[in-house]
Order: structure tokens, then sequence, then C-alpha cells
């Protein structure tokens, strides 16, 4: 039986390690609340090696749900009762629904991610698409590129290991060069849809692109998505409009990704759009996207 809080509210929250800087509390809540729906969303810092015994005490408290963030979310894929599609194609769990004592996982970055991009007017079958990076956000992207029916995606990544690793997952619809200024000159040159799924340029990392001449290679009509939303504008994104590229950032990535969790977890409907201005009221996550 779902456990509720002390005001009659049903328990959801966000693991992972570390968990302090997470928004998901910040989001979830807005749109609970917005939405007027039985829920409270927390966080817990559960460790590496502790996600099933995380999983006991879920079930024991009476949790309705949680969403997972590093370092569980491929941990978590063995410990479920049943995969929804995109947590079974990429290997990961992001959102995890406790229906008695049943625990139900879901990945919802990929849809997140396309739900994002195609609101830019952006089209995805058949288009060539060079992807920076090859970390777990990266191949949630990929996947759900190559499940949409992209064209070739060019994976750019520092760690060759890794972009092959990746590559292999979907072999001869994904092919990887290096990092290096001439392979991002390469992976700009005919590209559609170029896409930023490394932590270059993100807020805290201190680290850069050494070189952002390689946009220079890109064709005008070229959209250029960074999955970073803090800050609102990358250097990345700042370069790409200034040569007057279509942009966009990870915040309505982010958004999507849980809005679709939140369906999840308490069974409704939602309006995305609806939710996404109050959201970001009601998150600060303003700033331009
Ligand atoms: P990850 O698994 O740690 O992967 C990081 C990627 O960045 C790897 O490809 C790594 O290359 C590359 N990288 C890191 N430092 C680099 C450097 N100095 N030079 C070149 N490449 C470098 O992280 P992730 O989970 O995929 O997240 C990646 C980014 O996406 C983060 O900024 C995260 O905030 C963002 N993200 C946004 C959303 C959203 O909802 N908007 C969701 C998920 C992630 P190597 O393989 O060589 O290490």
């Amino acid at each position: 039986m779902m456990e509720k809080t002390e005001q009659g509210l049903g328990r959801l929250c966000v693991i992972g390690d570390p968990v302090e800087h997470s928004k998901s509390p910040l989001i979830q809540n807005a749109m609970i609340a917005k939405l007027g729906i039985p829920y409270h969303y927390t966080k817990r810092l559960v460790h590496q090696g502790d996600t099933q015994e995380w999983l006991d005490t879920a079930r024991r408290e009476g949790f309705a749900g949680f969403n997972a963030t590093m370092p569980h979310k491929v941990a978590l894929v063995p410990l479920m009762d049943e995969l929804g599609e995109d947590a079974r194609l990429y290997g990961a769990v992001n959102t995890v629904c406790i229906r008695g004592k049943r625990c139900i996982g879901h990945n919802t970055d990929g849809m997140g991610f396309y739900q994002a991009l195609t609101d830019l007017g952006v089209e995805v079958p058949g288009r060539r698409i060079t992807l920076l990076g090859a970390g777990g956000a990266a191949k949630a992207v990929a996947l759900k590129l190559v499940q949409q029916g992209a064209g070739p995606i060019t994976v750019c990544n520092r760690t060759p290991q890794k972009a092959e690793a990746l590559c292999n997952l979907a072999k001869g619809r994904m092919g990887h060069i290096g990092f290096a200024l001439e392979d991002l000159r390469r992976g700009a040159r005919d590209c559609d849809i170029l896409i930023n799924c490394t932590s270059l340029g993100m807020t805290g990392t201190n680290s850069q692109f050494r070189d952002l001449s390689f946009l220079d290679e890109l064709p005008g009509h070229a959209a250029v998505f960074d999955l970073i939303y803090s800050p609102a504008e990358t250097e990345l994104l700042r370069q790409a409009r200034l040569r007057g590229l279509k942009a966009a950032n990870g915040l309505g990535m982010l958004i999507y990704q849980a809005v679709f969790a939140l369906e999840y977890f308490a069974g409704v409907r939602i309006n995305a759009k609806e939710m996404e201005q109050h959201v970001i009221e009601a998150c600060g996550l303003g700033g331009e996207a």
C-alpha cells in the first residue's frame, strides 16, 4: 500500500550522489502544485552500491516512485520487476514507479530530449547529426535519434573507446571521429543538427571548448542544441547565434523529462506547454534559452 506523508500526500523523491544540486524537487513540486495532485517530492542521498538497499527502503516506506540520477541509473536495471521500452533500449533507468511491491523502471531522458528538439521545429528523420560527447546523456540522445529515423550520426568524443562503444549500439547508423579541432570541423561540415552532450561550458566545471571556430563549417540551416541549461546560454550557443544559427539549451529537455516522469508516477496526462512557464518562474530557471 502507498504510504502517505503526514499531510496525506504520496511520496516521491530523487536519489543520487551527489543529489544536493538536483533541481528535480523544485520542478516536480512546482508541477504538483500547479496540477493540484496529492504528492510531495523530496531528495535522498543514496551512495553508489546502496541501490538495492534503497529499493527495499522505498518499498518499506511506501514511496509511490522516485527518479534516479548518477550513479544509480544503470544499477537499477537488473533490480526492476518490469522495464519500459526506452529503459531497456538505453540500459538505464531514471524513473521508477512502485506499484504495490513491484518496481517498474522507465527512462524519460530520450523522450524529453526529443520533444524539446521537435519543439524547436527541427525535423529528425533523415537529418545528418553530429553529437559531441559519448557519455550517459549522449547515449540516450543517440539511441532516441536512431529510433526516430535520423540520418547518419557522427560522434566526436575525447575518449575514442567510449565513442566506439556507443557507436556499436547502432552499427551502420553511427560513426566516430576524435575531438581535435580538425575533427570538430569535419563533424560540423554538412551537418544538419549539432548537439553538445559534453559538460564543456557547464557552470561549475571550469572547462570550455578551446576553439569554437568549427561552427563556421555548419551550413546556414543547421540547428545547434546544447544539453546544458546552466548557464542558460553557453559560449557554444552564443557563438552559434552570432552566426545566425537556430540554437537552444537543455532547459526544455530538463522540463520534459520531468513532465514525463510525473505522468508515470501519477498516471495523469500533463500539458507540458502549460507547465513550462510556470516551472521556469517557480524554479528561477529563466534566462535566454
Ligand atoms: P558524462 O556521462 O559524464 O559524459 C560527459 C561527456 O563530456 C563525455 O563524453 C566526456 O568525454 C565529455 N567531456 C567532459 N570533459 C571534457 C573535456 N574537458 N573535453 C572534452 N570532452 C569532455 O555526463 P552526462 O550525464 O552524459 O552529461 C553530459 C552533459 O549533459 C552535462 O553537462 C549534463 O548537465 C547535461 N545533461 C543535461 C540534461 C538535461 O535534461 N538538459 C540531461 C542529462 C545531461 P570523455 O568520454 O572523453 O570523458
